[in-house]
This record gives C-alpha cells, structure tokens and sequence, in this order.
C-alpha cells in the first residue's frame, strides 16, 4: 500500500498472490516485482488495474507469478491446475427387503382340524413314559382321512422313518420342511413336485403311535418350530432381493488447463524492465486523492 500508493493496486496484487506464495514467509530485503495494465485518461489512471506477472523474490528463490484475466496468480503459465468439484453420484446396489407374501401362506395338512396334542419342548410321552419334547402338532382324525400338502414344495422323503412310522417330508420356499407322520398310506414319491392341498397321504398309526393321527411336524432353517404359529399366518414374511438407486456426495479433483494469454511476453517486459533499469511508474507524483473523486471529475468534465 505504501509503494504503490493506490489502494486498488495493491488490493489487486494480494489477490493475485493469494494462495501461490505464503506471504507470511517474506521478510525485509524481499522483493516483488510486477507489471500491471491500467488504462489512462488525460494522463490520469482510469480502469481497474489488471496485474500480468509478479516476480517474486524471497531470499535467493526467484518465482514468477501469472496472472489470468480474473486476477488470479499461477505459479506457471500453461499449468494444469487442480480444483476441486463436489458433484453427486448415482449408486445402484441390492438388498434383501422383507416382504408380506399371501402365496407362500400354509394351508392346514387335514380338512377339519382336531388338536389332540400340541408342540412342546417337555411333554408326557403316553408310551415311552418319560418327559420328551414333542417337536409338532398332533391332530386325531379317523384312519384313511386324507393329508393334505400344506403348501406346495417338493417331496424329499417318503418312507418308513423308526418310531415315525411312514412318513412323507416336504420342502417348501423359505427353508421351510413339512412332516406328515404315522401314515397308514404314502401317495407320493420322493422327488415329486406337489401342490398346496394336494393328497400325499392317509391317516393311519403306523410306527410309535397310540392310536389313528397325524403327526405334523414343520421345520424352519433345520430347527423345529411351533407348526400351529406358521399355520395360522395370514401371511407369510419372507424377503426378495430388491434394487436399490442411491446419490452418493462425491469430491473430485479435476485439473484445468491454464493458459494465460501472453505471460511469456509479460515476464520478458518485466524482465527487461528489471535488467535495463527502467524507471518505474510512480503513483505518488500523480495528483490524485482518490479513484471515485476523479470519476466524478471525468464525468462533469464530459457533460
Ligand atoms: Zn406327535
């Protein structure tokens, strides 16, 4: 402020060296050296100073300064420089999400239900005589009722199985497996597909049974689960795969080209200046108080 007694001047080569040198590191005997563009009326400043190139001198380090027609400073002059962008980007990923699906609902494997026991983790075994858990649902029903597919799946055991006696097993969506025990008569075949309420059995008490019944046992993820809780489901929960579209903030470098238009004659000028010695232009000769009192001068003057 004090060398170039124009306050604009000044204003104008802060900005420019703003950012590209650390002007917290210059000390006393440091030099800058610039050129500036400025427009003269009747021998008198007119326009805003435009700084070209700024040399700059900290000790014995020489860094020339270009300056683009905004009036900000580069440490060269077709540089690419790097800016930072905040941008969003678009993201697609997948998810399981639950769902509420009426199809995969379970029907009752008898037509009219009768519970004679039900699922317990302790129970009162009528013919081993001791506590065992009673993995399923036991409904009475007359021998040769038919047993009915509570859902529709595929069959992965029909057979006799120990105290079971025959028995028909079904694999449904979800990890779900159905038990039809103590069959008097098997109609399905191992590998076969069936339908919900199709016939795959009859009632009978074969294998370690009091009497004619089903037992009903069905199977969550290979754990056995209460068969009444999933059967009376209006609907049944299971989960689908479903895409989902996000917008990610994202910060990008990007570079720009910078090219300041005649920065090489502009550092030769200063350059020339510097060796020969011209004598600078100095402010404090020009009798000027300030720029807006001499734009209102030259506004009067042209009226
Ligand atoms: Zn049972």
């Amino acid at each position: 402020m004090n060398a170039t007694q124009q306050p604009i001047v000044a204003q104008k080569l802060s900005q420019a060296l703003k950012g590209v040198i650390n002007t917290k590191k210059l000390h006393k005997g440091d030099e800058i050296a610039f050129t500036y563009e400025q427009k003269t009326r009747l021998g008198k400043p007119y326009t805003m100073p435009n700084i070209k190139v700024a040399r700059v001198q900290l000790g014995k380090k020489e860094q020339f300064i270009y300056v683009d027609e905004d009036g900000y400073g580069y440490t060269s002059a077709d540089k690419s420089q790097a800016y930072t962008v905040n941008g969003k980007r678009k993201v697609t990923y997948m998810r399981r999400v639950p769902v509420s699906s009426k199809n995969s609902r379970f029907g009752m494997p008898l037509r009219h239900i009768r519970i004679t026991s039900g699922f317990s983790y302790r129970r009162w075994h009528p013919i081993l005589h001791r506590y065992r858990p009673h993995h399923g649902t036991d409904f009475g029903a007359r021998r040769g009722t038919p047993l009915l597919a509570v859902n529709s799946g595929k069959v992965i055991f029909a057979g006799w199985m120990g105290g079971y006696g025959k028995v028909v097993k079904i694999k449904h969506a979800g990890g779900y497996v159905s038990l039809y025990a103590h069959q008097s008569r098997i109609r399905v075949k191992r590998g076969q597909r069936v339908k919900k309420g199709q016939i795959i059995g009859y009632v009978g008490s074969t294998g370690r049974s009091t009497g004619p019944h089903l037992h009903f046992g069905l199977m969550k993820n290979g754990r056995w689960v209460n068969p009444m809780k999933v059967l009376r489901k209006r609907s049944i929960k299971t989960s689908i795969l479903k895409k989902f579209t996000k917008y990610e903030k994202v910060k990008t470098t990007k570079y720009k080209k910078v090219d300041i238009k005649g920065a090489k004659e502009n550092k030769e000028r200063l350059l020339a200046y510097l060796k020969n010695n011209i004598p600078s232009y100095i402010w404090g000769k020009e009798d000027r108080p300030d720029m807006r009192a001499y734009d209102k001068e030259i506004l009067e003057n042209e009226e």
